[in-house]
C-alpha cells in the first residue's frame, strides 16, 4: 500500500511513535472488500487471508506505515479529561484510494499505548462487529462516517464484566482530529501547536480557507459548524443516537465516529437513550443537536487566541456563530424533515404539520422508520394509505391535502420521500442477534446476511423485510454500553 503520512510530520507532541502489540493468532473475520478495492489494496495482500491477518491484527507492519497513538483532551459528559489520546488504538498512516481521497488507517483494539491509563488497550469481538456493520449501515444510509476495512479475530481473551474474544477493528476516517485534540493543546496554553494544528485541519479538510485572511479561523468554526449541522441532521433523518458525543468523538471533518454505545431510535421520542453510562440522558436522540452546540463552543473557546490578540474581541466574534447554531440547525433540519414528509419546499407554516406528525408518532409510540416507509409507500397504495389514515388520523389529511397542492405528482414525490426515508435501519435487536452469533459461534454468516442487506437501506431485497420488524416491546429495556 502507498502510505502517504501527514501527521507524523507534525511535532511529537501531537502523537507518540508505538507499535501495536502482536496478538497470539490473528484471523480475518470481517472483511469490506468493496472497501478493499477502493483503497486499492495490493492483490497480492487482498487474496492472502493470511496476509491480511497478520496486517490487520498489527503483527506485521506494512511497509510505508509508521504506527502512532495520536494525543488528546476532551469533554467526557461535561468534564474535562486533560489527557485522554488513544488508549488502544494505532494509526498506522494515511492513503489514497482510487478516488484520491486520503484516509487514516487506523487499528482499534492493537495493544497499550502511553494513553492506555488503566485500559489493556482492547476490544472484544462485540463492538467490532458492531463498529463494522453500523458504519456500513450509516454509509449505505448516506451518513457521513468513517469506514471498517477488517475485523480480525485475535485468539486471545479480553476481560470485561465477563471473558469475551478479541479482535482488532479496522477503521479508516478522513482524518482522526477531534475537538479533543485542540483541547489538548488549549489547556496547556500552547498557542503554536494550536496554530499549527489548525492550519494543518484547514489545509486538510477546508483547504480553501488557506487563502483567507485574518478572518481564517472564524471562517473554521463557521465551516466545521456547517459540517457537523449537517452530520446531527442526518442522524436525526435516519433516527440514529450516537449515545457518547463527548468532545473526543465529534470529528473536525464531520465524519460519524466511535460507535461505542450507539442505537437506532425504534418508538419515536426525542427523549429516548440507550446508554447505560447516560444516566442524565445528556446525549438522548433529541438533545444532539444542542450537544453539538456545546461541543463546538469548547471547540471555539480553544481558538479564541486564533481569533484575535484581544480575548474578548475574540469572544465577540466567535460567540455570534455560536449563537446562530440552533437558528441555522432548524433551517437544515426542517428542510430535511420537510423532504421525509415529500415537500419539495419547506414553508414556514409547514412547521406546524411535522410537529403535529411528530405530536402523533410519540403520543402513539409509533416506530420512526415504519411510519415514514409507510407514509411513502401510501402514496403508492390504497391500502396503506387508509392503514396510515387510521394510525395518524387528522394528520393524514392534513398531509395527503399539502401534497395534494404541490404540482409534483404522486410519483415524484413517492421518489423524493424515498430517497430520505430508509425502508430498512440496523434494529438494535438485530445487531444484537448478529453480534451474539459471531461471539457464540465464531461464524460471520448472519453478519453478511445481515451486511447485505444493510448496504441497500432504501430498496426492498428478498431478505429487507426480515429486518423491518420494529422491536417487540420497543426496545423499551435495551441498553448499550461503551466499548470499551
Ligand atoms: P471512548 O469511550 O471509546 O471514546 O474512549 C475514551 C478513552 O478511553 C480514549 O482515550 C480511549 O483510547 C480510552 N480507552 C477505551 N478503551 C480502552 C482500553 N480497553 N484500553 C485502553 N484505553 C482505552
Ligand atoms: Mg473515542
Amino acid at each position: 500500500m502507498n502510505f502517504s503520512n501527514t501527521y507524523t510530520c507534525l511535532d511529537e507532541i501531537f502523537y507518540e511513535k508505538t507499535r501495536p502489540t502482536p496478538v497470539r493468532n490473528p484471523r480475518l473475520f470481517l472483511w469490506n472488500s468493496s472497501m478493499a478495492e477502493q483503497l486499492m489494496i495490493p492483490n497480492e495482500l487482498k487474496h492472502d487471508s493470511v496476509a491480511l491477518a497478520q496486517a490487520f491484527s498489527g503483527n506485521q507492519i506494512l511497509p510505508g506505515s509508521e504506527p502512532i497513538a495520536t494525543a488528546y483532551a476532551g469533554h467526557q459528559f461535561g468534564h474535562f479529561a486533560p489527557q485522554l489520546g488513544d488508549g488502544r488504538a494505532h494509526l498506522l498512516g494515511e492513503v489514497f484510494d482510487q478516488f484520491g481521497q486520503r484516509w487514516d488507517i487506523q487499528l482499534k483494539g492493537s495493544g497499550r499505548t502511553l494513553f492506555s491509563r488503566g485500559g489493556d488497550g482492547r476490544c472484544a469481538l462485540g463492538p467490532a462487529v458492531r463498529e463494522f456493520i453500523m458504519s456500513e449501515a450509516m454509509k449505505a444510509l448516506g451518513v457521513p462516517t468513517t469506514r471498517c476495512l477488517a475485523v480480525v479475530t485475535t485468539g486471545e481473551p479480553v476481560f470485561r464484566d465477563t471473558t469475551l474474544p478479541g479482535a482488532v477493528v479496522t477503521r479508516l476516517a478522513s482524518s482522526h482530529l477531534r475537538i479533543g485534540t485542540f483541547q489538548l493543546f488549549a489547556a496547556r496554553g500552547d498557542h503554536q501547536a494550536l496554530k499549527t494544528l489548525c492550519d494543518y485541519t484547514i489545509e486538510r479538510h477546508y483547504p480553501d480557507l488557506q487563502e483567507e485572511g485574518a478572518n481564517k479561523y472564524l471562517l473554521f468554526v463557521d465551516k466545521v459548524i456547517e459540517r457537523l449541522i449537517r452530520l446531527v441532521v442526518e442522524w436525526m433523518r435516519v433516527g440514529f443516537i450516537h449515545g457518547v458525543m463527548n468532545t473526543d468523538n465529534i470529528s473536525l471533518c464531520g465524519e460519524t465516529i466511535d460507535y461505542g454505545p450507539c442505537a437506532m431510535m425504534g418508538t419515536y421520542d426525542p427523549e429516548t437513550v440507550y446508554s447505560s453510562i447516560d444516566t442524565q440522558g445528556r446525549y438522548a436522540f433529541g438533545n444532539q443537536p444542542e450537544i453539538m452546540q456545546w461541543n463546538i463552543a469548547r471547540l471555539a473557546e480553544c481558538l479564541l487566541p486564533l481569533i484575535n490578540a484581544d480575548k474578548n474581541k475574540a469572544i465577540d466574534k466567535v460567540g455570534g456563530i455560536i449563537t446562530e447554531f440552533p437558528i441555522r440547525f432548524e433551517q437544515v433540519y426542517m428542510k430535511m424533515m420537510g423532504k421525509k414528509l415529500g415537500l419539495t419546499s419547506f414553508q414556514q407554516e409547514d412547521q406546524k404539520l411535522l410537529f403535529s406528525v411528530l405530536d402523533q408518532l410519540k403520543e402513539r409510540r409509533m416506530d420512526y422508520t415504519v411510519t415514514f416507509d409507510l407514509l411513502t409507500k401510501s402514496l403508492m397504495s390504497e391500502v396503506v394509505a387508509s392503514q396510515m389514515k387510521n394510525e395518524l388520523e387528522e394528520c393524514f389529511d392534513l398531509w395527503q391535502k399539502r401534497i395534494n397542492e404541490q404540482a409534483a405528482t404522486s410519483q415524484e414525490v413517492h421518489e423524493l420521500m424515498r430517497q430520505y426515508n430508509p425502508v430498512v435501519i440496523p434494529r438494535n435487536h438485530h445487531v444484537e442477534a448478529v453480534i451474539q452469533e459471531c461471539e457464540e459461534t465464531g461464524k460471520v454468516t448472519l453478519a453478511e446476511k445481515f451486511l447485505q442487506v444493510l448496504r441497500s437501506p432504501y430498496e426492498e431485497l428478498a431478505q429487507t423485510s426480515q429486518y423491518q420488524d420494529p422491536p417487540s416491546n420497543g426496545d423499551e429495556d435495551y441498553e448499550t454500553f461503551c466499548g470499551t
